[in-house]
């Protein structure tokens, strides 16, 4: 039987954890432990060039320090490519997908033409109308946004957030997501990557996931994950969106900023308690 209240954090193995990263672990692994439910951890490396094993180690080490702890065997993405591979192979077969060669100044110089709102930074879709079978080593592979949402015909997709800023039910709005998101990256498939918004889904999914708890800063990137759960036939889990620990500065932490590291006040002889006590847990409903 699935459990009813399942949730997860997800970090990067691109950094050390700050005490926004302690503050998101401990606000979920509190809901599960209210909802006496499940708590995960998953290791999202998908971006290759920026995981570092020794960064994987300090999440453990950091975590349990901490006095987290979560069922084995930790899922890491990078070990997961063939099942987002038959995920961007669903959607290609649907029609929704296109290969893309455009560089990052391609996609610059096609977004400052003076039509172009000058903040956009939403891709161009210069690829847009490319076939699959053009796919040539090195492209990537976009979601055709117009497309998915025009296969969605008169359906409302709807999704439910419980964090205190954006709580209620969500409805998609398929004009925000066309100038404010647009064609996304879903993956390379010479190199058998899956970009973010892909594996993300397809995990929570393969994972059983009924509450993602992840820090705002993710807010925006829902919808594009609920259109998604609707392609691949996925359970919709509900959201919740924490607020974002800041600095003295009212700057969001950054990995870079080892000041704020977990490691940082467990290398220092601060007791676990102390940190959990300093950055405190949100309360989650339904948690
Ligand atoms: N891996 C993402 C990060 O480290 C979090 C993904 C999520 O919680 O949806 O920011």
């Amino acid at each position: 039987m699935p459990v009813s209240f399942a949730t997860r954090f997800a970090p990067s193995p691109t950094g050390l954890l700050h005490l926004g990263h302690a503050f998101s672990a401990l606000t979920a692994w509190e809901a599960a432990k209210v909802a006496d439910g499940q708590f995960l951890l998953r290791i999202e490396d998908t971006d290759r060039t920026r995981a570092r094993p020794e960064y994987e180690a300090a999440i453990f080490e950091d975590l349990a320090w901490l006095g987290l702890s979560w069922p084995e065997p930790v899922w890491r993405q990078s070990e997961r490519v063939g099942v987002y591979s038959g995920a961007l192979e669903r959607l290609g077969d649907l029609g929704l997908t296109y290969p893309c060669r455009c560089t990052r100044a391609d996609i610059r110089a096609a977004l400052s033409a003076p039509q172009e709102g000058s903040n956009n930074t939403v891709y161009p879709g210069t690829c847009r109308g490319r076939s699959m079978s053009e796919c040539a080593p090195g492209d990537a592979i976009r979601l055709d946004l117009g497309r998915a949402l025009s296969l969605l015909g008169d359906q409302t997709l709807t999704w439910r957030e419980t964090g205190a800023a954006h709580a209620g039910t969500h409805a998609l709005d398929e004009e925000a997501m066309q100038s404010g998101i647009g064609d996304v990256v879903l993956g390379r498939k010479d190199i058998g990557v899956a970009a973010y918004h892909l594996s993300v889904v397809v995990d929570d999914a393969a994972q059983g996931i009924t509450h993602v708890i992840r820090g705002e800063d993710l807010l925006g990137a829902t919808p594009i994950h609920r259109l998604l759960q609707a392609l691949l036939d996925l359970p919709v889990p509900v959201w919740h969106h924490h607020a974002l620990i800041r600095d003295e500065a009212g700057k969001r932490l950054a990995k870079r900023n080892d000041a704020c590291a977990i490691r940082t006040y467990r290398e220092a002889g601060r007791p676990p308690e102390e940190v959990r006590e300093m950055v405190g847990v949100e309360r989650v409903i339904g948690g």
